[in-house]
């Protein structure tokens, strides 16, 4: 269907460069061939178009771990009746932004009305163009926890969150998010409050265990995070506030982390979006033991996800928040290899997508971006992306 020629392929896993190949994506949007340029262009099929990408650095589609497309700001303007089909164009716009900044595949980790599910059927039914979404529907949440106004699903006591997990599994979520702590979103709220028993998350695990998938925990605190990982939990996002010895027990256990650290370090975005000053000030008070808590995880060699809690399409600073993120990881100290490990092949780990998604070889998803920049020297060089493409097909160009 499609060749793309004289490309600089990065090898995410091993962190090298294969130089002048090209790459082809056969009709099911897979990558059929790697080979020499030359070689690849000599034996073109007929119809087949050509992409010269003049040496640039061709980079897996990016896979953003902790979106929310259908949020509102401020949260207070949550409406917990709101038409479905509103709550659908909303995340459908957020959804088709992210993968025009390359972010061709995204968990999403909460949506009011189970809008990711709704846009995922409509993409495959081909009415809708944007990532791949690999979705949660709605997040369970105790009726007075992290989730209360946010349109949820609300539950109580182990059979109350095994029903709630399995209605969502059976809607076709594809793992289930619970609330093992407060947040910042709220005035009054704090992470440092746990708030499930473990009946309460046992009732999760083992309704996404019966579907052969996970847990992923909102995790603000130590106490709570060894509680659930205890009780089967295998993906914890945020950790605003976490010691030693719970990484080390993240570690044993290997576990995915998404430290989500564009959360207490975006004060210009979050006044632009009119947040409230609580949670303005909820965030920005945490920010300083968030960066601890995840410099503890980088040096305890976690397996780190790229999060952003936003839109992960959405500019902070003039970059999509997926980028602001992974800048903010490389700075707290993860190495450039993690860093872009972390929005491909550690994702797609984390997606169990590891034999489709993440990494640009023979046999998986032809979800490409293209650069000038090689993202090894400096993961800054993905703030020009010239190219997205999404199985084989051009979404963005400017080459
Ligand atoms: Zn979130």
């Amino acid at each position: 269907m499609r060749v793309f020629t004289n490309a600089r392929i990065v090898d995410v896993v091993d962190g090298r460069i294969i130089e002048g190949k090209a790459v082809r994506v056969d009709k099911s949007g897979k990558i059929s061939e790697i080979g020499e340029s030359v070689r690849v262009t000599s034996s073109l099929e007929r119809g087949e178009e050509v992409i010269d990408l003049d040496g640039r650095y061709l980079f897996p589609g990016l896979i953003s771990c902790h979106t929310h497309l259908s949020v509102v700001f401020p949260f207070s303007l949550t409406d917990p009746n709101e038409n479905p089909a509103v709550t659908a164009y909303r995340s459908a716009q957020r959804a088709n932004e992210a993968l025009k900044a390359g972010i061709t595949t995204l968990r999403s980790v909460h949506e009011q009305n189970q809008a990711d599910l709704m846009l995922r059927a409509a993409s495959k039914s081909g009415w809708f163009e944007g990532p791949r979404i690999f979705g949660a529907g709605r997040a369970i949440s105790t009726p007075d926890g992290h989730g209360k106004g946010g349109a949820c699903s609300y539950a109580k006591d182990f059979d109350g969150f095994y029903r709630a997990a399995s209605e969502e599994l059976a809607a076709g979520a594809d793992h289930i998010k619970i609330f093992i702590t407060g947040g910042l979103a709220h005035a009054g709220e704090s992470p440092d409050v746990p708030e499930m028993t473990d009946d309460e998350i046992s009732g999760a695990v083992k309704a996404a265990e019966e579907h052969g998938t996970y847990v992923v925990a909102h995790a603000g605190e130590s106490k709570a995070i060894q509680q659930a990982l205890r009780l089967g939990v295998t993906s914890f996002e945020h950790g605003y506030v976490m010691d030693q010895e719970t990484v080390d027990a993240m570690k044993a256990k290997n576990v995915f982390y998404s430290p989500t650290l564009c959360v207490t370090r975006s004060e210009s975005w979050m006044r632009a979006k009119g947040f409230e000053e609580p949670s303005i000030q909820n965030a920005l008070k945490a920010s300083e033991r968030h960066l601890a808590s995840a410099k503890l995880a980088i040096k305890a060699d976690l397996r780190m996800t790229n999060g952003t809690d936003y839109p992960p399409g959405d500019l902070v600073d003039g970059i999509p928040a997926a980028l602001h993120e992974l800048f903010l990881m490389h700075d707290a100290g993860l190495s450039t290899l993690k860093s872009l490990q972390s929005i491909t092949s550690t994702a797609a780990q984390l997606i169990r997508q590891e034999n489709s998604l993440g990494q640009i070889r023979e046999g998986f998803e032809g979800d490409l971006i293209a650069l000038e920049g090689n993202p090894l020297d400096d993961p800054q060089n993905l703030r020009k992306i010239d190219l997205v493409v999404q199985a084989g097909r051009v979404i963005r160009s400017s080459l």
